[in-house]
Order: C-alpha cells, then structure tokens, then sequence
C-alpha cells in the first residue's frame, strides 16, 4: 500500500505510535517489509510458512508436505506428516531452558490475590495432572471438558490435556447447565473439570453444582460422564456422588511429577470449541495441533510484536477462542509471561484493569469493545493518577470497534502512544487474519486494516458471489485460500462446516460478515451478513449507524436493525443505552435521529429509536442483533437458540419497550 495514497481528509489516518520508534526495533520493520512478507507468504505459502513453522515450533518428526487439499474439496491440511507435541511447545521447552521465568501471573478476583507460577513450576502441575487423567482412563483421542473458573489450574487442564492427546473443550463457566450438557453430550466426554465454586466480581458461582445438573438432567440418554475432578477454588460444601467425583488436590498427591508426552501428528485435534452463539446454535470447532499452533504463535509475534520480557495480557475468558490462542497457546507457545484474569473490569471498581496494567507493568493489553464501551461511558475519572506507560500495543477483539470508542482508547489509554490494533477474527479462524501491525501499518479508526501473513481477503458480491475487485467496494468478507491455523471440521458434522463456511460461495471461506475495501486497500467489518438493512434498495451496514449514534455525547451503545417496512421494504429501528446521569431529554430521539442523517444521509434515517436500559448479548459481550429484530418484527414467540445470552431478563424488558403492554 502506498501511504501517500491515504486521503487524511475522509478518515483520520494515525502513524506509526511514538512507543514503537526509538530504541524499539519491532519484529517486522515497515510497511515495505509487509508487503514483501505477504506477497510471499500468499504467493510461495510453502516456503513461508515451512520456513515459520521450523523458527517457532519444535518438532519430533519433521513435516514432508507443508500443505494439501482444497475449499472445494474441504480436506485441508498443513504440515503433513509431521509429529509434534503443544504442550512440549508451550511449555517443557522453555521449562528446560528458563524454569525460573514467570509464565503465568494469575490476578486474582481480589486484587490483592496475585500468584505467580514459573514454567519449571507449570510443568511439574501440568505432568501431575496429566497423570492424573490417564488414571481416570483418558486417552488419545478422549473429549475432556473444562468447566472451570480463570485460575491457573483451567491453563494446566488444558495443556495437560494437550500432553496426553486428549481433546479439550472448554466450556465458559458462565454457562448455564443445559447449555453445558448440550456440550457435553454432543462431544461425549467420560471426564469433566471443575471447581468447587468460581469467584467473579466478589460472588461466589456454584460451579459443581451446574455440572452435577447438567449431568443428571439427561432424560433420554445416560451421561457419558465417569469422573468430575473437583478443584477447591473457595472451600465451600458441595454436594457430592462417591466413586464418580473427586478431590483435585487428593489426585494430585497421588500423581507422579513427571509424565511422557504422547506424539501427535500435526492434524490432530488440539481442542473443539463452541462459537459464541450469536447468529444461531453454537458450532463444535475443530482445530488441530500444527495449523492452530503456528497461527498462535505467529500473530502473537508479529500483531502484538512480543519481545522477550513483554508482559501479554488478554482479558478473554479461556471458555472463547481468544482466552485459548492469546492467554493460553499463543504466549506460550512463545515462552512468555502471561495475565490470567479473574475478575471484571468494574470490580472492585473501573480503575480494575489499568490498575492491574500499572502493578504488573503490562506491554500488550488485549480486550473487547464491549468492554472500552462500558468504561468510556464510566468516565475518565478511574484512569487518574495511574501509569499506564508500560503499554505498547493495545488491542480489540469481538465487534466492530466504532471509532468513537478506538478514539478513547487510543487517546486515554494509549495516551496517544501506544500501537491500537484492531483484530478481525473468529473462532474458525483460529488465530488473528485482520489487523494492523504495530510500527507498520498506519491505523484507521474503525479499519481492521490488512490481512494478516497467508490471508487473502476478497469481497464478494453478496447475490452472484463474483469477486468485486479492486478498492472502494462493499459486499460480503471472504478468503480465497486456505491458512495453517483454519477449522478444519465441525465436531461431528462435516455437513455443517461445508454449508456454512464453504459451500456458500464455491472456492471461497465465507466469513458471514460484511466488508468494505476502501480506496487505499483498508478492510472494513461492516457486521453480520445477517444484519445488514436495506432501504429502499440502500443495502445499510449496523455498525456503521451504530458509529454514527455512539457519535452523540449522551450515547453509551447502539444497536440497529432492519424491522418490516410496507413501503421501503426495511426500515431502521435504533436502540441506544445512555451514559450514566444523562437524563433523557425531550429532544433526543430527534437529535439522535438528525445525528444519523448527518452523518450517514437521510436515507439512513432511523425510522423508531428506543432508548433503553441495556441490550441483549452474548456471554462473551456481543450484541445479539438478532433478538432485537425478532422483537422489532413481532417474532419474538419463536426467538430461537438463546441459551449464549448473558442475562434473559432483558428480552421481557426490551419486549415491553417495543410493544408495549400486551
Ligand atoms: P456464532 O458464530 O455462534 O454466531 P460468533 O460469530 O459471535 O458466534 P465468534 O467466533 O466468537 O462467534 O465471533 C466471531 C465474529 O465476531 C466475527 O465473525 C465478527 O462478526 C465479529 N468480530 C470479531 N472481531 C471483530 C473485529 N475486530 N471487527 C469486527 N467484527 C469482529
Ligand atoms: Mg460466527
């Protein structure tokens, strides 16, 4: 991309961040180093990533073939015939080198409550523990779930899981327990992990108690359940079935301190993960030991540009794709020092996360724009007094981020300094495909910006799926070539993958999303395919209304969708959550509206605006547009699949808003 190109006018460009320059020498040096790695890495991938996957993984059996199969054919795999193992990766090879560095700080629910644990020290809990499964009849192959609360034992299940070649599917223990039985019982696993309670924001969750329901509750069929392995997270009773439970700590004593690695091939299944749930029923995602392990690895390097020493803190959950690829398997996998978070950012009030990022003196911070939202709207009297100086890059992940709030981040922060990458990415996609690169790519608030190494991103017209080419063109996100750390399958229903990532548009990965290139080559996430709105023939992006409404000083979030229209076919209906102590006044929904025309055009109009109290989402913070147009279209008997919804009690209340009492 020629920088010069950048029209400065139309949307504010933001250079390389002062942090990146000086004595800091970022791992790719600029932008005409970019391009030259990315044009190989799509035009030779085999030189690239054979010659990516020898520097960042160590392999027991080296690969013959680096890549095979097709989209069309949708059998895809990378390093062929190689033989390695993750938790080797992650964590014996530093373990022999550096046992003393610190390889997970846990911040704890109090913030008093930090423990430190060494790689030397991970390893011998990480071999206890794998011996303790196979004691329990685990396999190669097994299903595990992890049902457990962020604390460092849920990273050593995983990696203990990974050292033995069973298949871990972590469950967000924030789930209820028919959603955790639907996952249970479509993986099968004989072996669940948990914790006595889980602490969060300074309440207690019943965690056992939501696994022993979810294993009881199975009315047709006997659970594949055998063993619970309890971990005692706050020593509180919990009920208890002889034989079939037990005591994490009494298992442990038991365990030998050291326990062989089981050889994997590099297309194994690492672990199978459930997407979030925002567009419909959740999918079991596959991902497999070398492909998922090089994309980990590889965007923790180059998009948050770790240097030895760096501090990498992601504030997912492991229970999503982020919490596995940048808490877990991508810091690690590199031997760095990584933030385990327990609580919430508001707790025990929303200085939370910077004063974390003070204490720990944290390089990479990596969060959600639910998240910057929520905190923007609290105001900027948390972040006083506190040195966030330590920050070089700092990240968002999960939704479009408007600008409005990618402006706060940057500015508050950032403090104006720090590289903002926007990363665009899913749970198929494994790791990072869209995003800057810190002290390379000049930022656009709102812009994921450029394909990440292997990513060759098209924009499809959404009726006639024909490749729109060149800048300044709007359709539907694709990828038009297959990328080490990619799904490989949907648990149990290949079926399904095909439908609904490869069949759509023959040769091509579909995204589900919408997406503009602009005139000098920026991607842009526009939302869901599902939630585009279309006026009278305008085909209207949600975020890009939502951008303009979060515009307005009195505005916390918005979310748009398209209701029924006898006359336009679709029209626009906005709901708005204010920031706190803004009263609503008489004019604002009409200042509201004239915002949007403003800023979009009248065509954009939206034709109801609710201000509201909160908005639907998913436990991982997205806005479940879906929801809200049920609602607007009067479908909301038949709202489908919402067990990912973080709190159901805002349907009734958004129902009543809308319609009215009955
Ligand atoms: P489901 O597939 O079950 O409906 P989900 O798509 O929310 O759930 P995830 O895999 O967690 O599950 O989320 C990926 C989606 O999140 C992307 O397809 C995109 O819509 C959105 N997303 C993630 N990062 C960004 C980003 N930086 N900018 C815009 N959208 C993003
Ligand atoms: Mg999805």
């Amino acid at each position: 991309m020629d920088k010069s190109s950048i029209n400065e006018d139309v949307d504010p460009v933001y250079p390389i961040a002062e942090r990146m320059l000086g004595d800091h020498k970022a791992n790719v040096e600029d932008i005409v180093k970019y391009e030259e790695m990315w044009e190989s890495s799509i035009n030779t991938p085999d030189i690239f990533f054979g010659d990516l996957a020898r520097e960042l993984l160590s392999w027991t059996k080296p690969f013959e073939r680096v890549q095979q199969g097709s989209f069309h054919e949708g059998d895809i795999a990378w390093f062929l015939e190689g033989e390695l193992n993750a938790c080797y990766n992650c964590v014996d090879r530093y373990a022999l080198e550096t046992p003393d560095k610190i390889a997970i700080i846990h911040e704890g629910d109090e913030p008093e409550n930090v423990r430190k644990i060494t790689y030397g020290e991970l390893l011998q809990e990480v071999c206890r523990l794998s011996n303790v499964l196979k004691s329990m009849d685990v396999h190669k192959g097994d299903k595990v779930i992890i049902y457990m609360p962020m604390i460092p034992e849920a990273v050593v299940a995983m990696l203990a899981c990974a050292r033995i070649g069973a298949v871990h599917s972590v469950v967000f223990a924030g789930f209820s327990s028919d959603s955790l039985r639907d996952r249970i019982e479509d993986c099968g696993a004989h072996v669940v992990l948990t914790s006595d309670e889980g602490r969060r924001g300074g309440k207690n969750i019943a965690t056992k108690l939501i696994v022993d329901e979810a294993i009881k509750g199975t009315t047709t069929t006997t659970s594949t359940v055998r063993h619970v392995l309890v971990y005692r997270r706050t020593g509180s009773d919990v009920p208890w079935t002889e034989n079939r439970d037990l005591w994490w700590h009494d298992e442990m004593a038991k365990a030998r301190p050291y326990c062989p690695l089981t050889t994997m091939s590099s297309e194994d299944p690492l672990f199978l993960l459930y997407t979030s749930g925002s567009t419909g029923t959740p999918k079991g995602i596959v991902h497999t030991t070398a492909g998922y392990l090089i994309g980990a690895a590889s965007t923790v390097k180059y998009v948050f540009d770790y240097q030895p020493g760096d501090i990498h803190a992601c504030m997912a959950d492991i229970g999503w794709i982020t919490g596995h690829t940048y808490i877990v398997y991508g810091p690690l996998a590199l031997g760095a020092t990584t933030v385990l978070f327990e609580s919430t950012p508001t707790y025990p009030d929303p200085s939370r996360f910077w004063k974390m990022v003070e204490k720990h003196k944290v390089t990479q911070f990596y969060t959600a724009p639910t998240a910057i939202r929520a905190l923007r709207r609290l105001g900027d009297k948390w972040l006083e007094g506190i040195d966030l100086s330590s920050l070089r890059v700092i990240g968002s992940v999960g939704e479009p981020i408007n600008p409005e709030a990618w402006e706060w981040y940057n500015a508050q922060i950032g403090k104006g300094e720090c590289a903002v990458v926007d990363t665009y990415w899913q749970t198929e996609t494994g790791s990072i495909i869209i995003s800057p690169l810190p002290g390379v790519t000049p930022t656009k608030p709102g812009s994921a910006t450029l394909p990440f190494f292997g990513i060759k991103p098209v924009i499809l017209d959404p009726q006639t799926g024909a490749e729109l080419e060149g800048n300044d063109v709007t359709g539907v996100l694709a990828i038009s070539q297959p990328w080490p750390s990619m799904a490989r399958t949907v648990y149990n229903n290949h079926h399904r993958y095909l439908e609904t990532y490869l069949n759509p548009y023959k040769g091509f990965y579909f995204t589900g999303d919408g997406a503009s290139r602009d005139k000098d080559g920026y991607i842009w996430i526009r939302g869901r395919v599902d939630d585009v709105i279309n006026v009278s023939g305008h085909r209207l992006s949600t975020s890009e209304i939502e951008s303009a409404l979060i515009h307005h000083e009195s505005v916390a979030e918005a979310a748009v969708v398209g209701g029924h229209d006898d006359l336009t076919g679709q029209c626009i209906h906005a709901f708005t959550t204010l920031k706190p102590n803004v009263e609503i006044s008489e004019g604002l929904e009409k200042e509201l509206s004239l915002q949007v025309r403003k800023v979009i055009g009248p065509f954009a109009t939206p034709k109801r605006i609710y201000v509201v109290s909160d908005l639907p989402k998913t436990r991982s913070g997205k806005i479940m547009r879906r929801i809200l147009r049920k609602i607007v279209n009067k479908e909301h008997d038949d709202l489908g699949d919402i067990s990912t919804l973080a709190d159901p009690s805002v349907v009734d209340t958004l129902i009543f808003k809308v319609l009215g009492p009955d």
